[in-house]
């Protein structure tokens, strides 16, 4: 039993780092490009596949949501120029947390436009120290980034404005302790939208939810963040990957319609009053409450494990 036991540990340790190994690999989708359109009003998605991004386009130059990996920005410049905009015309670059996904590529960003960087304050040291602040993936090397100064701390509901356009930075902590969700106003064919951009929900894999030294409140965080999206009303339902809102089911359908001019009800969001399937208020209340089940349900399972 005493030979056994070493063993064991052995064999534990190497599942364990094969785990750690294949959950290091980022998803192939992340950096697979996908076509740039317009959304609804003046925004436009300018993501890949797998990592979302968002261009709010103003008179006095564009906002930009996330920076993705570094590997991404080309992607990103190729779709802002394709839509006929400059990229160099981004004034204000936002993220939706402090996650390498979401913001290794702001150094390069800032580099390449002189765009100010506006990031929700408990994600200001994660962003400055290139990920070495995170309560989670601090001493992973593998998703460290360029540290990069940021411009200005957001708080909040503080409202990030350039050339009409208002968008809010919602507090949505737990995932990252600065994870922001953005909402939005856009008019579309006369009529007004509640656009929300959802910061991310998720409980990452070897996330700990119950004592957990350097995240003590995540728990209280989850659980505010969700009554934060719970509350906020929602028409454009959009998020940091697409896998939240379904972008690629949605953009068939939205193209589907523009193929068929004609096709009046299903028709594509070029068309002022046709429908625009990216309107969906109740896939954000679907995917709010899932995810919320999805949190307690590990809670649960956590907290007898951690007595
Ligand atoms: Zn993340």
């Amino acid at each position: 039993m005493r030979k056994f036991i070493p063993i064991v540990s052995r064999v534990l340790i190497l599942v364990l780092a094969t785990a750690g190994y294949v959950f290091a690999q980022n998803d192939p989708e992340w950096t697979e490009p996908f076509p740039a359109f317009r959304i609804a009003g003046n925004v436009y998605y300018v993501g890949s596949k797998g990592l979302a991004n968002y261009l709010i386009t103003t008179p006095q130059g564009n906002i930009l949501i996330n920076s993705d990996l570094e590997a991404n920005v080309p992607l990103i410049q190729a779709s802002i120029e394709k839509l006929g905009f400059k990229f160099a015309d981004t004034k204000i670059l936002l993220i939706s947390h402090a996650h390498w996904d979401h913001d290794a590529g702001s150094a390069k960003i800032k580099e390449l436009t002189g765009a100010s960087y506006m990031v929700m304050d408990a994600d200001v040291p994660v962003v400055e120290s290139g990920g070495k602040a995170d309560f989670q993936y601090g001493n992973r090397p593998e998703f460290l980034y360029p540290p990069v100064k940021v411009d200005r701390v957001l708080h909040d509901g503080d409202e990030v404005k350039l050339g009409g356009a208002v968008l809010v930075a919602h507090l949505t902590p737990g995932h990252t302790k600065g994870c922001t969700t953005w909402t939005m106003k856009v008019t579309e064919g006369g009529k007004t939208y509640n656009v929300v951009i959802v910061g991310s929900p998720n409980v990452n894999p070897g996330y700990k939810l119950v004592h957990n030294t350097s995240y003590p409140q995540i728990a209280q965080d989850y659980q505010r963040m969700f009554d934060v999206l719970k509350a906020l009303p929602c028409d454009i339902f959009l998020g940091a990957h697409g896998g939240y809102f379904g972008l690629e089911e949605k953009y068939a359908h939205m193209e589907e319609g523009r193929r068929r001019p004609k096709a009046a009800p299903t028709s594509g969001g070029d068309k002022p009053g046709a429908a625009n399937p990216f309107v969906d208020p109740d896939g954000y209340k679907k995917f709010v409450a899932e995810k919320e089940l999805e949190f307690r349900t590990e809670l649960a399972m956590q907290k007898p494990a951690a007595k």
